[in-house]
């Protein structure tokens, strides 16, 4: 194992070792934003019929060729057709049949005229009336047809594609009313520190409140894995082994949070040594380098650092892409900007650097982005209050004031290519 991987390097590993779930059926609404499975069929030709696009008269075009302002043709309207009914008389010469839109056009007819430019002659506009048409028609004007959208049979949705809004009402108009996804993955959070009370609790001298285990269980959500929050573990290698050995039997993947550096009391990396493998400790990134990754009975383990940046950015990098593939979602990387950076920032660190950043435009349109002034890798107030990380690439070299910076956008669907 190598000591220090990049980012990348991590990323793979751990999406290596995670496969999509088995499938469930879903009902068409609840796969929004999920991933198809299968490929899904309609039952029907959608359009199921031809049907008007707009309230007015099915005529034949060639019976309005003349048609002028000077010289109008006139017809009879001989019935009407709302929608949900069929007519299924004939229409002679010089005669129309009134229509109404998602009406079925009648099979005499070949064009619809919309109601606004027709004039009516004598009566109502309603059956029994006569109207006049000031202007030629092309044939299948204003006719939505038959199997426009989709054949009877066709694949409407492909396996892998994601579900949006509109695709649930597709799917529904298609007939498709449960959906084959990949099941969500139960992810076991557990938070390790002797120090972390319950934040129904005022801490008392020393303790703070595990707050943690509630970002990162918001995190799995927002992921579209369903999260539970296990009890705080102490700092010991027993408690934490007894911890992380029931997880991993129980769940699809264990997340902990503390306890991955060298202190005297880390015991994340050697409980993961003893029950399974340890594939990764550190990640050339900051916040949170130390990143520890392993397999235990068959589950990944993924040990976060405590500090709640270090550990939302390791969980966003890394986790968040491994959670997506176990759902079967195909992209992984959330959209990134290039922006002017509003200010200089000097670089010390030679580790590649997420800055909580807020992203943008100026009064000329263009895209600036303002690093927070906090990057201390113990604050959530500062995430909660960025929309993006600007990155600061491997090396020495600092940035000024105005020069382009790449920025990920946080809470963009990874779906979303910018
Ligand atoms: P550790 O990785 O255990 O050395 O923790 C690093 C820092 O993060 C320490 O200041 C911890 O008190 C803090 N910390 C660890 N776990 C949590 C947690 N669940 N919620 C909030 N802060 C934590
Ligand atoms: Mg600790």
């Amino acid at each position: 194992m190598k000591e220090m991987i990049s980012l990348e390097e991590a990323r793979e590993l751990v999406l290596a070792n995670v496969d999509p779930l088995p499938q469930e059926t879903v009902p068409v609404l609840e796969a929004v934003g999920r991933v198809a499975a299968e490929d899904l069929r309609s039952d029907i030709d959608i359009a199921p019929f031809a049907h008007s696009a707009m309230d007015g008269f099915a005529v034949r075009a060639a019976e309005l060729a003349s048609a002028s302002v000077e010289e109008p043709v006139e017809m009879d309207v001989i019935a009407e057709v709302a929608a949900g009914d069929v007519y299924e008389g004939s229409i002679g010469e010089g005669q129309c049949v009134r229509i109404m839109t998602g009406a079925p056009v009648p099979d005499d007819a070949d064009a619809v005229v919309k109601y606004e430019i027709v004039d009516v002659v004598a009566g109502d506009g309603k059956p029994g009336s006569r109207v006049a048409f000031t202007a030629p028609v092309k044939e299948r004007n204003n006719v939505r047809e038959a199997g426009e959208e989709a054949k009877a049979g066709e694949v409407v949705v492909e396996a892998g594609e994601v579900i949006g809004s509109a695709g649930v009402g597709f799917l529904a108009g298609c007939g498709v009313v449960e959906v084959p996804t990949h099941r969500r993955p139960r992810v076991a959070i557990i938070s390790i520190g002797s120090e972390l009370v319950d934040p129904t609790e005022v801490p008392t001298p020393g303790k703070i409140r595990n707050s943690n285990s509630y970002a990162l269980a918001a995190c799995a959500q927002a992921a579209g894995a369903t999260p539970t929050i296990l009890p705080i573990v102490e700092d010991t290698l027993e408690a934490l082994a007894a911890a992380v050995s029931a997880a991993a039997r129980e769940y699809d993947f264990v997340v902990t949070s503390g306890g991955a550096s060298n202190g005297d009391f880390d015991f994340i990396k050697p409980v993961v040594e003893e029950l399974g493998e340890l594939l990764m400790t550190t990640v050339n990134m900051r916040p949170g380098k130390a990143q520890t990754f392993g397999v235990v009975q068959g589950t990944p383990v993924f040990g976060l650092p405590g500090n709640p940046a270090a550990a939302y950015v390791g969980f966003e990098m890394i986790i968040r892409p491994a959670l997506r593939k176990m759902q079967g979602y195909r992209h992984f990387t959330r959209p990134v900007v290039k922006a002017k950076l509003s200010r200089d920032v000097k670089k010390n660190d030679p580790r590649r650097i997420f800055l909580r950043s807020t992203l943008y435009k100026d009064d000329a349109g263009e895209y600036v982005v303002a690093p927070a002034k906090n990057q201390s890798s113990g604050l959530f107030g500062v995430i909660q209050r960025s929309n993006c990380m600007a990155i600061m690439p491997e090396g020495l070299e600092s940035r000024t004031a105005g020069s382009l910076i790449d920025c990920m956008l946080l809470d963009v669907s990874e779906e979303v290519s910018l």
